[in-house]
């Protein structure tokens, strides 16, 4: 199964080190995920606020990674496929 979003999607620097929106209510996460539409950082749907998957919903972004060290995986929420990780995305993880 082929994900056709992954195939255009383009590199963006994560915006954080820490799930954005947690930072700014100083609330705390489990896991990070890194949005590959936007650079956007956000916490996995085992945190309280679940960031990384409102923002998927929110702004339209389907495809986000691990942004925990040494994990190599994505997702597509539209999709709903587990992903390998493209070579381009490596200098952007941890
Ligand atoms: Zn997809
Ligand atoms: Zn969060
Ligand atoms: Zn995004």
């Amino acid at each position: 199964m082929t994900c056709e979003h992954l195939a255009v999607a383009e590199p963006h620097s994560p915006r954080s080190r820490g799930c954005e929106e947690c930072l700014k209510i100083g609330s705390g996460w489990v896991h990070l995920r890194l949005c590959l539409g936007c650079g956007h950082v956000g916490c996995c749907d085992s945190s309280p606020h679940r960031h990384a998957t409102r923002h998927a919903r929110a702004i339209g972004h389907p495809l986000i990674a691990s942004f925990e060290p040494g994990e190599r995986w994505a997702w597509c929420y539209v999709d709903e496929a587990m992903l390998d990780v493209p070579r381009w995305l490596e200098p952007h993880l941890r």
